[in-house]
């Protein structure tokens, strides 16, 4: 055997990558014919407004393999590389969109997030195939918003905002997941027309050192580009108090809601639009 050959540490390092390549060729392989074999499922995370009333639903994917939860973190970029991403993309969105117009049967306003990637994005059917849905779901243009991330927007400029634009026309809104977090964020949101940015989480972990200036500074920029903000990953009441203080119009983590099975997403609307929070002085 070779093992004698190297130094300890290195033989431990080449078995960690060898491990590595060798999961994610075992994952890629599962991954073939999961979208077939409905090992997919969507969860759904509650996002609320300043008073703490649920405004809208973020759609977050789940795998079922072998018994495990595999981590979209680690799933979506092995579908993004081989291309897969773009079919089961699409099975996201068409889930998406039935659970919304669900949602919206007695016309409660509230709207779906969708995670979109920027391989299912550069499709050339993309915008045809979101028009196709909102029309067989008869959803309101505005009612579907679709989370990019910053990334998108650093590659053929003009074919993106095309796209993004013939969408807003339908009403579609688009939101900048994870902002601030890639290379581009400034000039992205000059240049383009966003609707929502998503603070990422990073931030308002840190909100109570740091983090609050850089919110604050993100608060100024929406109010004179003109775009709204939704901070995530808000876990305690104390970042929740904090970023209502900085006048965060829109918030999303564990301390509202765990992302939620179909079922009990539609079973806590329900009971949302029933008993609205008591706010002070209200
Ligand atoms: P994301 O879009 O930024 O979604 C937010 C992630 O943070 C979700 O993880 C959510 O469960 C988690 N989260 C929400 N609130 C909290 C909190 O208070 N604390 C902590 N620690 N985490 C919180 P999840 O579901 O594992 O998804 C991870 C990422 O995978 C997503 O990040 C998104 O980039 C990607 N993803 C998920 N579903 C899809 C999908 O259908 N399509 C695509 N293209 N990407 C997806
Ligand atoms: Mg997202
Ligand atoms: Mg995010
Ligand atoms: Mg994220």
């Amino acid at each position: 055997s070779q093992k004698g050959k190297y130094p300890e540490r290195l033989a431990f390092y080449n078995m960690g990558l060898e491990r590595d390549l060798h999961r994610k060729i075992t994952l890629n392989e599962a991954l073939k014919g999961a979208l077939e074999r409905n090992e997919f499922r969507l969860m759904y995370q509650p996002i609320v407004d300043a008073t703490g009333q649920v405004v809208s639903f973020e759609a977050l994917m789940r795998w079922r393999y072998q018994e495990k939860e595999i981590s979209p973190v680690e799933f979506i970029p092995l579908m993004e590389q081989s291309g897969r991403i773009v079919q089961t993309g699409h099975w996201v969105l068409e889930e998406a969109c039935k659970t919304l117009a669900q949602m919206n049967k007695h016309n409660a306003g509230i709207c779906m997030c969708v995670n979109i990637s920027l391989i299912q994005f550069y499709d050339k059917g993309f915008v045809n195939n979101v028009n196709r849905l909102i029309e067989r779901y008869a959803i309101p243009g505005h009612l579907l918003h679709l989370e990019v991330t910053e990334s998108i927007f650093q590659s053929d400029q003009m074919m993106i905002n095309q796209k993004v634009s013939q969408l807003q026309q339908r009403g579609v809104k688009f939101s900048v997941d994870d902002f601030g977090t890639g290379y581009s964020s400034l000039s992205v949101i000059q240049n383009m027309n966003i609707d929502y940015i998503k603070i990422d989480r990073s931030f308002i972990q840190n909100i109570e050192l740091k983090g609050l200036s850089i919110v604050q500074a993100m608060m100024n920029i929406s109010r004179s580009l003109n775009f709204s903000v939704i901070a995530e990953g808000v876990e305690t009441d104390k970042q929740r108090q904090l970023l209502e203080e900085c006048g965060i119009p829109f918030m999303q983590g564990y301390y509202f809601s765990r992302p939620l099975e179909r079922q009990n997403a539609l079973v806590y609307l329900d009971q949302a639009l029933e008993s609205p929070p008591v706010v002070n002085g209200l």
